[in-house]
């Protein structure tokens, strides 16, 4: 993300929150949601559990080995018509799939085609391709607030319905910040949810081992900050969120003092101790600057003292009591949900810290530590809804089952590259942990639900391994279709910095994406428009027939779709111009995501993010769907979600809506 010309650096910085949760004012009492009783159909409630990520070939393998009862019963009784395999949207990736569900439209109408998205800039200098976050944008205003802005097109149908007499709850659920305002609902906004620095999430580490080179080059996700210790003491700024207007982060001065038995940590004169390897609670942080003020949470894991002295802050979420911009409608829900659970907790839509995991500043052990605390926090959510009485409709998604799989797959594969046998044999179950959380999470619901409630369980795609990374563009590179500046042979920086446009046809971006460089839509365009669909083949052949020589010439590639003719709607313009399906073990490379371009065709995935799905196909990587009464078909797509729910309470299904409902 770029971050335009600074103006002016004037900060002051005031740290007037305490180190540990402080127990804020009750706010004035949660009025019950009223709703519209007499326009409702159903006779019941309808929940929907989210759960993203979850494969079906697992799912069905642990239920069928008993790992799974709650799971197993709903999907045997009914006659077995409970369950299926639910399609996902090509990509198969949460983004897409999640903004699906929401507005019951497919990709080329909601826009949203992947993590990343590029803009095509018409400005004779300056690059003619930039990437940007490709579903929410939240941008440093002049004065206050970021301004967040959700970039899919269509209407979640938790808020039309929210709007029309249903009382809606929605927890959690993925790619809906800014929150939907409605008439009769409440929702907490899950990912897309930035932390306090405007990002995805980045934490922070702060060590003595720190050099120079690591706080210019951080890691994915991070920063890293120098600590220098004299006499076991040390000091260092910690970054919040950027001054309005300005050009830089407003920051909270700490002071760390190490000793043998452990560190404490002061912030503005408060001390928090902390033992080695052990997470603490949420501490309460205030950056100000100019009159702005801003709250935030963060918890500290202190890392080592002794010979060197190492801490890790995770990324700063808004504080849910007094959060800088809304995540919650209305604005006060988020400070509610921390009253009914008595304290603190994480609201950084990228929850699960993958980052650091990936970065290896904290281990397996400790990921999970963290994973286990935000899991508790969000089915106590869910159950101290349930047990309310003013709502009809209620939604709440978790994603450990996607980040468990996403960052432990290695530890179930003795072929992957990280693969490690005394880590297997300790976390080697962290994926069928998480399936058999949700499988609790599911048993407790059902305890609550009335005869006449209907619960549907889904997860919006499957999972693969991912031991290999092809260079997208090293491919395309090797086919003529793309060249670098002075026809080198690679480059080593990302966001296609070193492309000769002049000379490109295609190029990649994002997980699976390939665009063209198309006459008259790019802006340096080689591509005549009649030539587009023949080149779309050109490059589906090659792909098809490439084989990975380093690994028994394996089968990179399972498929390429044409974006022509997968992506329609109105916003089809954005899409891309092919979306490559990989096969089992097979990813787009770490770099192409960000339009790198090195100089090998595959690279071994050596990082713990092990296993995915995002660059996946579309037919042979579903999700699930489970539900507590007969499903109408045997087979649905996720876009079927918002018109059952729809269709549920008796209400009209949106023109729009593509799907139709799975229940009878
Ligand atoms: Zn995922």
């Amino acid at each position: 993300m770029t971050i335009g010309v600074r103006v002016f650096i004037a900060c002051f910085v005031a740290l007037l929150g305490a180190c540990g949760e402080k127990k804020a004012p009750a706010g004035p009492a949660e009025q019950p949601l009223q709703g519209a009783p007499e326009a409702k159909a159903a006779k019941g409630r309808l929940v929907m559990l989210g759960f993203d990520g979850v494969d079906p070939r697992w799912l069905e393998a642990w239920a069928k080995e008993g790992k799974l009862p709650a799971l197993k019963q709903l999907m045997e009784e009914n006659g077995g018509k409970g369950y299926l395999r639910l399609g996902s949207t090509n990509p198969p990736q949460s983004p897409v799939a999640w903004t699906s569900f929401a507005t019951g439209t497919q990709p080329g109408a909601h826009g949203i085609f992947d993590f990343i998205s590029r803009t095509i800039s018409d400005s004779p200098t300056g690059l003619p391709v930039s990437l940007r976050v490709a579903t929410t944008s939240f941008e440093v205003q002049p004065a206050g607030p970021p301004v967040a802005r959700n970039l899919r097109t269509g209407t979640p149908f938790w808020q039309t319905l929210g709007n029309d007499g249903v009382r809606v709850v929605a927890l959690n659920v993925p790619y809906s910040f800014p929150p939907d305002p409605m008439r009769d609902g409440r929702m907490l906004s899950g990912l897309g949810v930035p932390d306090l620095r405007e990002t995805n999430s980045t934490f922070t580490y702060v060590g003595t081992d720190v050099t120079d080179d690591r706080v210019k080059r951080p890691p994915g996700g991070g920063v890293m900050v120098k600590l220098a210790m004299q006499k076991g003491l040390g000091h260092f700024d910690l970054e919040g969120p950027s001054v309005p207007g300005g050009d830089d982060r407003m920051k909270v001065p700490v002071e760390v003092q190490a000793s043998d038995a452990g560190m404490t940590v002061v912030i503005a004169g408060k001390a928090k101790a902390l033992r080695v390897g052990e997470w603490s609670d949420f501490v309460e942080l205030e950056f100000a600057s100019e009159g702005t003020r801003v709250a935030g949470i963060a918890r500290l894991l202190a890392l080592e003292t002794g010979k060197q002295t190492r801490l890790f802050i995770s990324p700063i979420s808004f504080h849910p009591r007094d959060p800088y911009s809304a995540i919650s409608h209305p604005r006060s829900f988020s400070g509610k949900i921390a009253d009914d659970l008595g304290h603190l907790y994480k609201t950084v839509g990228w929850d699960h810290d993958t980052s650091a995991l990936n970065a290896e500043v904290i281990d397996d052990g400790q990921y999970l530590a963290d994973m286990e605390a935000i899991e508790k926090d969000r089915t106590k959510m869910l159950l101290d809804r349930m047990g309310k009485p003013d709502w009809d409709l209620l939604i709440w998604v978790s994603t450990a089952t996607d980040r468990a799989a996403h960052m432990f797959y290695r530890l179930i594969d003795p072929q992957h590259p990280r693969y490690d046998a005394a880590l297997a044999a300790k976390y080697g179950d962290a994926i069928e942990r998480e399936y058999k959380r949700m499988d609790a999470t599911v048993a407790q619901v059902r305890k609550q639900l009335g005869k006449d409630d209907a619960l549907l369980i889904l997860s919006d795609h499957g999972f693969h391994n991912y031991r290999r990374g092809l260079h997208v563009n090293q491919w395309l590179k090797q086919q003529g279709l793309l060249t670098l500046r002075g026809n080198a042979a690679s480059s080593s920086r990302e966001f296609l910095l070193d492309v000769d446009w002049s000379k490109t046809k295609a190029y990649a971006v994002g997980t699976g994406q390939v665009y063209f460089n198309l006459q008259g839509r790019e802006r340096d365009g080689i591509v005549p428009r009649d030539q587009a669909a023949a080149l779309g083949k050109q490059v589906k052949a090659g792909l098809l027939a490439l084989r990975d020589k380093e690994r028994g010439d394996a089968i990179a590639v399972r498929n390429v779709y044409s974006g022509a003719e997968v992506f329609t709607g109105g916003r089809a313009d954005a899409a891309p111009d092919l979306q490559i399906a990989f096969a089992e073990n097979y990813r787009t490379s770490w770099e192409t995501i960000l339009g790198g371009v090195p100089a090998a065709l595959f690279a071994d995935n050596d990082k713990k993010w092990s296993g995915d799905h995002a660059a996946s196909d579309v037919a042979d990587t579903p999700g699930i769907l489970i539900a507590n009464r007969p499903l109408s078909r045997g087979e649905a797509n996720i876009v079927d979600l918002a018109p059952t729910a729809c269709g549920f309470f008796g209400r009209a299904v949106p023109k729009e809506f593509v799907g139709k409902s799975v229940l009878q």
